[in-house]
């Protein structure tokens, strides 16, 4: 007896399927960033999809969205608290430590690639299981990696024929020049904050530098004429600074700088970066629903506290990470185009008890010899397997019924105009290669 189901299932909120006409784009991401990172000497790495919980609160920080409000956090059977992965870095820097990879020749490159998961609001690019691509550096504190890193994203990129890129960039100092930067900062809100939205109410208590980071429309006046952190950098982050941009400069990448760009994440020292569309404000709206709705493809920054924060040596890291759902949303926007690997272009129709015995054989000798085949083996009478040819959009159909199982041969059929021929079964693939260059 079947059980009848209750209800219909539906994917959770905030999270979707990818479908296999949609995986073509996930491919081509995939291929791109395997190939920019052998070339740039990242190694792959994968983390577990859940960590113990803390070693994101310790390197995320406390005061922050992720922390506060999206992570999927759960106690085990054993009791222990784990949490999916909100974000990729705190694993690989954890990975670093326990693997002794300080052992290495530094700097140690990798790169991963993998689902993440925050409890958001969903909306159009902002998922509750979404995918990033990461690059890390560890081990070098020149501001050459910081620009190498931007450098290997902004390639990312343009690899997959994404335009009209820009980097927003900015430096949020260290740990000499950013508290009197705070005390700044604060002295500015505090006389201000009677206007400001609740969040930064909040934020100016808990984490002073996101009072920066903003959207709500009554805060952006009180923003505008904030202290930046740029003007009381210390003579290191400066210089540091000041290096990024040169090495920018003469990788000839597009930039600007953002003073209020402060990133999400507690971890982040010096150079931070975003990297988004150059010109959405073009594209019509007001500047109040742009502000909202901008949405970053990518970022990254320089942390290099976070390896001893989370129990390994002092060592400099920088890294990015790239969201895939808005680089495949913008390859769409922009009609980049990708080839379909599964579109092929011939059908394999078989006919008869001895049609059918050799049809799947004739199908290996076909994809050994590189030939990509369709078929619909369950069906059995040649007009509905044509018909299916048809839908699929074959060029041609190479039909093997009873007589041509005994004779060697297959019939192959022009699904335009219909015309057959026979061709002896040794030389079909040669003449199907011949057709399919016409
Ligand atoms: P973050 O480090 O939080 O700035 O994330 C880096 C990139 O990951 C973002 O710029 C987005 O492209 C992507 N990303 C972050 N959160 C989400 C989300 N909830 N849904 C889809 N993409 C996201």
């Amino acid at each position: 007896m079947s059980r009848k189901p209750k209800k219909t299932f539906q994917t959770p909120k905030g999270t979707f399927d990818i479908l296999p006409q949609e995986q073509k784009y996930w491919n081509k991401v995939r291929d791109v960033v395997r190939d920019i990172a052998l070339h740039y000497g990242f190694g792959r790495i994968d983390t577990p999809i859940f960590e113990n919980s803390d070693l994101y609160v310790t390197s995320v920080g406390e005061a922050t969205d992720i922390i506060e409000k999206q992570m999927y956090v759960f106690k085990t059977k054993g009791k222990d608290s784990v949490a999916l992965r909100p974000e990729g870095t705190a694993s690989v820097v954890r990975a670093y430590i326990e693997n002794g990879m300080a052992n290495l020749p530094q700097p140690v490159k990798l790169y991963y690639i993998g689902p993440m998961f925050r409890y958001e609001k969903p909306q159009s690019g902002r998922f509750r299981q979404f995918h990033q691509i990461g690059f890390e550096i560890f081990g070098d504190m020149d501001p050459v990696y910081d620009a190498q890193i931007i450098n290997v994203f902004v390639k990312t990129c343009y690899s997959l024929k994404l335009k009209n890129l820009n980097v927003e960039i900015n430096s949020i100092g260290c740990k000499e020049c950013r508290p009197s930067y705070r005390s700044q900062l604060l002295k500015y809100y505090r006389s201000r904050i009677k206007g400001a939205c609740t969040n930064c109410k909040k934020r100016i208590k808990t984490n002073p530098l996101r009072l920066l980071d903003c959207k709500e429309e009554k805060c952006q006046p009180i923003k505008v004429n904030a202290p930046t952190l740029i003007d009381s950098l210390c003579k290191e982050c400066h210089d540091h600074f000041k290096s990024v941009l040169e090495f920018l400069d003469e990788l000839e990448i597009p930039y600007s700088l953002n003073p209020h760009l402060v990133r999400g994440l507690d971890y982040y020292t010096k150079t931070v970066f975003e990297v988004f569309l150059e010109d959405e404000h073009s594209e019509g709206g007001s500047e109040k629903a742009h502000r909202r709705s901008k949405l970053a493809l990518g970022g990254g920054g320089r942390f290099d506290k976070l390896i001893k924060i989370v129990g390994g040596k002092d060592t400099p890291a920088v890294g990015a990470a790239i969201g895939m759902e808005r680089v495949i949303n913008l390859m769409k926007k922009q009609g980049v185009k990708v080839a379909n690997p599964f579109k092929s272009q011939i059908f394999l129709v078989q006919v008869g008890d001895l049609g059918k015995k050799k049809s799947l054989k004739l199908f290996d000798d076909l994809s050994s010899a590189g030939l990509h085949v369709m078929e619909s083996f369950g069906r059995n009478s040649l007009s509905s397997q044509l018909r299916i040819a048809d839908k699929f959009g074959a060029k041609m159909s190479l039909i093997i019924g009873q007589k041509e199982a005994i004779d060697g041969d297959i019939i192959l059929r022009d699904m335009e105009t219909g015309a057959q021929e026979t061709v002896p079964i040794e030389k079909i693939v040669k003449v199907i290669k011949n057709h399919l260059k016409k």
